[in-house]
């Protein structure tokens, strides 16, 4: 075993890998150079070193989670109008200022890596690149710029619209060229733009192939916004990487037959992200949601309970399908730094247990976002990417965040960020 001044050993009384397995019991995990480099029994660690290592053995630690679909210049606000409102009146220094917030609430809600699928000129591509350099704490970002969408469709107030094949070509293009990470399609309307058709198609087929052809070509992965079955279908059919929501409703929003959903996907290399905000917290058998929230929360929901609301995530991922969770932060009663409580209602609502919705959160997001090789896992030569929960007993649900760590070093601890590192 390597011993090393630069080597930090951390005792975890509960350890979740992020591969879903059964937990590690009192394991040590030694990080340098902000890579892990060792998972291993305690016991097999030497008394010195044992000596001088962190003490978390009553805490639970997992990879720092992954939240695969925000909006960090949203305002999470009780109702959709006023987020929206909010967004297109605030001024570019505005919107800034909000993102560069909710980057650090990200942290203290314990997430270390974010996708953010609703940017506007360009402002969170500029976060993104500050929070790299190490001027402004947050989550490492992957930022799609503005969602592409039709003219009047789901979030064309972000400012990305195209109508035609030849738009749709030109538009991802000119993102690819800004430098976003992956391209964000609004494959069918959505909720937060109530102009738009959340039962119907946006984009056609060819619209759509057009703009996985084009966003492959420079090298991103597609993000497709998915509210029903049809916007499903030509999503798969164009090869878009991720499904988001994948809602498989009718044109009169009733859910469709599981199988047929399975089917589709089984044996596909799209993925699914599968959104559980703070509309769903409120139905934890333990929540105690606003009267506001409680009325949003039934009004949205399909059967009333979040177990036969989405019974069908189990049902696609013993078919092999890769699920991701994620929070949609950043809309509604979602605050970025309530995660862990996003990672609770999957455990609830999918029949999953609490290591499986964390690799949901951890490992199975980083393979959708592409990163699979850098995070998403403790495991040697992966990133030092680590959330410590409170407790050590993960059988029914997960502690509050004590600590994060990112890149091997602590960066949030019982609930203050850490700036020590900041350029
Ligand atoms: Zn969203």
């Amino acid at each position: 075993m390597t011993t090393s001044d630069d080597l930090i050993w951390i005792r975890g009384g509960t350890v979740l890998t992020g591969d879903g397995g059964g937990a590690l019991t009192d394991s040590a995990i030694g990080l340098r150079d902000g890579l892990i480099e060792h998972v291993i029994p305690w016991i097999d660690l030497d008394g010195e070193l044992r000596a001088d290592a962190i003490d978390l053995s009553e805490y639970t630690i997992a990879p720092g989670f992954i939240d695969a679909h925000v909006h960090l210049l949203f305002t999470c606000e009780s109702d959709h109008e006023v987020t929206r409102t909010t967004f297109q009146r605030s001024s570019t220094a505005e919107l800034a200022l909000t993102g560069a917030r909710n980057a650090v609430e990200c942290l203290l809600g314990g997430i270390t890596t974010v996708r953010d699928l609703g940017d506007t000129r360009l402002v969170v591509l500029a976060l993104r690149d500050a929070i790299a350099a190490g001027t402004l704490p947050g989550p490492r970002v992957q930022s799609a710029g503005a969602p592409l969408t039709t003219t009047g469709g789901h979030l064309h107030w972000c400012g990305n619209t195209a109508d035609s094949v030849d738009e749709v070509r030109k538009v991802v293009r000119a993102l690819c060229t800004a430098g976003v990470d992956v391209l964000k399609i609004m494959a069918s309307g959505g909720n937060m733009t109530r102009e738009s058709n959340v039962r119907d198609p946006q984009f056609s087929l060819e619209e759509l192939t057009v703009a996985v052809t084009e966003a492959h070509r420079f090298g991103r992965r597609v993000a497709a916004h998915s509210l029903n079955a049809e916007s499903i279908r030509r999503s798969v059919q164009a090869g878009v990487d991720t499904l988001e929501h994948c809602l498989w409703r009718d044109r009169e929003g009733l859910p469709l037959p599981t199988e047929t959903l399975v089917e589709l996907l089984r044996g596909s290399t799209t993925s699914v992200t599968v959104t559980l905000a703070g509309i769903q917290r409120a139905l934890l058998p333990d929540a105690d949601p606003t009267d506001v929230e409680r009325a949003a929360a039934l009004a949205a929901s399909p059967t009333g309970g979040l177990s036969s609301d989405f019974g069908w995530v189990k049902a696609l991922m013993d078919a092999g399908v890769n699920v991701a969770l994620a929070s949609d932060a950043g809309v509604r009663f979602t605050p970025f730094r309530r995660f862990h409580e996003t990672v609770r209602c999957g455990i609830e609502g999918f029949g999953v247990t609490p290591s499986q919705a964390v690799g949901m959160a951890t490992h199975n997001a980083a393979k959708s976002l592409g990163i699979s090789d850098q995070v998403g896992l403790i495991a040697p030569g992966l990133r030092g990417d680590l959330v410590v929960l409170e407790g050590t007993d993960v059988s029914q649900s997960l502690g509050a965040v004590h600590q994060v760590y990112r890149d091997g070093r602590l960066v949030v601890d019982r609930g203050q960020i850490l700036l020590d590192d900041l350029r």
